[in-house]
């Protein structure tokens, strides 16, 4: 079965009585060159688990699941279990957990599904959900070794920025923390049924073992790093000034102990800099 073949997918749907949720970001991929080469460069192998977020009718699911030892996806709508009954039933080594990936229980999952094998993260991701997904993966320091992930083209440019670019962000400093991201190649919006608005691009996070740079107080961090930027093209003082209640005077000074001016943006600022900013930060307070 051809499941990248529009045919086949409507098929799918009139017989088990199935039709798209736009709300739930379903753009289902009909390009059969993506999958594999998502698979092929997530890093899956014999040795390795995968986890995926949101099956669709089991495309992608089905890719992982012939090159891992075992596949588990977590999937929100039920309405898709008798399609992938059918879709995965000839592979015995894939597990589909319906439920909502933002609110499950990562920790348990890894725990009772993976047991201590290695995972690598591959997902055609709703594009509602990209950044908090993205940032709990990362963030709950699960045992994974890379997320390889399709998000909107903007996103992906935004994620893969440099640090210190005029393009990065909060989500850039927050993923370049946590792993060195890369842009692995685009995709067309008419990859997909029903076409989105908007063209996407396949990333890839490989997660350092190690923090990529120290900070005394990680949450101070990324409170700091999000009111910097919460006004991107203005001067970082103000909102850093109002969020960590520090007079503006005082917070020049320490700008300058970094070696910024008390004017910077804080997409002027690099890791280190901002880094260096919230431990001066930790220790005034
Ligand atoms: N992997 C399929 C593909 O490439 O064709 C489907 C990708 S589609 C962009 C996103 C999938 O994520 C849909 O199946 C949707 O139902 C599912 N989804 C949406 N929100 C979710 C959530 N909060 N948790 C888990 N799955 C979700």
């Amino acid at each position: 079965m051809q499941l990248t073949d529009l045919g086949t997918i409507r098929d799918l749907f009139s017989r088990h009585g199935f039709s798209f949720t736009k709300s739930l970001g379903q753009n289902f991929l009909i390009n059969p060159s993506v999958c594999p080469k998502i698979a092929e460069m997530g890093g899956c192998g014999e040795n390795v688990c995968a986890l995926e977020i949101g099956t669709g009718v089991g495309v992608l699911t089905r890719e992982l699941a012939i090159r891992t030892k075992k596949t588990v996806a977590v999937e929100i709508d039920r309405g898709l279990e008798p399609i992938l009954t059918e879709t995965l039933s000839d592979l015995s080594n894939v597990e589909i957990v319906f439920g909502d990936i933002t609110e499950i229980d990562l920790k348990k999952l890894f725990r009772e599904k993976f047991q201590g094998e290695e995972v690598v993260v591959c997902a055609n991701l709703p594009y509602y959900i990209t950044s908090p997904v993205i940032m709990r993966l990362l963030e709950e320091r699960l045992p994974i070794s890379s997320v390889t992930v399709m998000v909107q083209k903007e996103a992906a440019e935004r994620i893969c920025a440099k640090v210190g670019s005029r393009e990065s962000g909060a989500l850039t400093v927050a993923v370049n923390y946590y792993s060195t991201p890369k842009k692995l190649f685009g995709v067309s919006r008419g990859s997909f049924a029903p076409s989105p608005n908007v063209d996407s691009a396949v990333i890839r996070l490989d997660i350092a073992r190690e923090n990529k740079c120290s900070v005394r107080d990680e949450k101070l961090f990324f409170r700091m790093v999000r009111a910097a930027f919460s006004q991107r093209r203005k001067q970082m003082i103000n909102p850093l000034s109002a969020e960590l209640k520090i007079p503006k005077e005082k917070l020049a000074e320490i700008l300058e102990t970094v070696g910024a001016r008390a004017t910077a943006r804080a997409e002027e600022l690099d890791m280190n800099q901002l880094a260096a900013l919230c431990d001066a930060v930790y220790y005034f307070k």
